[in-house]
């Protein structure tokens, strides 16, 4: 039996106080969202997944107000971050505070914080007197869904609830920042460019190679956002050249290629455009009857940045 699709803000609301999971939209990619302060809700989460509990979830507020139940000792430049870019694709690693369960946070004293600003979340937000921590709904390290349709494909079986905001603007996910050191680090490059984060900051981040704990946090794995079938990324003509004779589709940023299926990420050369399409277009061509994925990487600016790290990580080598 596949999980009911809708737009029932009352019911996603009831699951929820209940105590259940419900995967949400947002402007990023669609949610698996539960109660933040409902440590056996939030297990929930990571059994239908098959997420590893060394994987933290990002909390979703949909006031400011609420930041202070979540966090406390706000690093300099965090307000500055928040009022710029909230409610929008940018999470913030905060001290926690308490009340947030250990499983939430994998047990580290940090908390990632973020207020999402898709309209139909912000409604049930509105709705709970708690927080929503929610990872993306897809099985762990494979493509997020940016459908409704797509967290139905993979996880229809084990979600009671799919609350339908159409297809995700933003298309790729948060842009997560952390302070250390007392110097703001990214952890993930996502729908925030870094152009913009350093214009308000007034200072670059440092780019994180590795996470806080020296875990390596998946956000932060080789290969994550992963389709199973092989992803290569280069130079489209050298790809294609290497790879005659092979059954291959093409992921290409401006200009139709061939042989094969081919999907144009952005024809104007749009790169959120491009953010937008990306997940779809790994996942359609991951279903066609190819043998390989060829890709070739975007401008490393604004949000090229994120797709490229996407790209990356889907054409890392899984382990055995
Ligand atoms: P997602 O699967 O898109 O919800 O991303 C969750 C990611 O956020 C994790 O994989 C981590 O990389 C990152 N994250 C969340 N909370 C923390 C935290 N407290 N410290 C460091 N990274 C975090
Ligand atoms: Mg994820």
């Amino acid at each position: 039996m596949g999980a009911q699709v809708g737009t029932d803000l009352a019911r996603a609301a009831r699951l929820l106080r209940e105590g259940g999971v419900v995967a949400v939209p947002t402007e990023t990619v669609y949610g698996l969202a539960a109660n933040a302060f409902d440590p056996d809700a939030a297990l929930q989460v990571f059994a239908i997944k098959e997420r590893p509990s060394f994987d933290p979830l990002i909390v979703h507020v949909g006031e400011r107000s609420e930041v202070a139940r979540v966090a406390r000792d706000l690093p300099p430049g965090a307000e500055a971050l928040m009022d710029a870019f909230w409610p929008g694709p940018l999470t913030l690693v905060l001290p926690r505070s308490a009340e947030v369960p250990d499983v939430v946070t994998s047990g580290l004293d940090t908390v990632g914080v973020r207020m999402p600003a898709h309209p139909l979340l912000r409604e049930l937000l509105g709705q709970l007197d708690f927080p929503l921590a929610a990872p993306s709904a897809n099985p762990f390290g494979y493509v997020s869904p940016t459908t409704a349709q797509h967290v139905a494909d993979q996880l229809g079986d084990r979600v009671p609830y799919i609350l339908d905001g159409g297809p995700c603007v933003v298309g790729v996910e948060s842009t997560i920042l952390g302070h250390e050191s007392g110097r703001w680090r990214l952890y993930r490059p996502g729908g925030i460019g870094m152009e913009d984060v350093t214009r308000v900051l007034g200072k670059e981040p440092e780019v994180q190679a590795q996470s806080p704990l020296q875990l390596p946090a998946p956000g932060m794995l080789a290969s994550h956002y992963a389709p199973r079938k092989p992803v290569v990324l280069g130079d489209l003509d050298e790809l294609h050249a290497a790879h005659a004779g092979e059954r291959t589709a093409t992921i290409a940023f401006q200009r139709e290629r061939s042989p094969g299926p081919c999907r144009v990420l952005s024809p104007s050369g749009d790169l959120a455009e491009a953010a937008r399409n990306l997940f779809a277009a790994l996942r359609e061509l991951d279903a066609s009857d190819v043998a390989v994925i060829l890709a070739e990487p975007v401008p490393e600016e604004g949000l090229g940045r994120a797709i490229n790290d996407r790209l990356r990580r889907a054409a890392a080598q899984r382990p055995a």
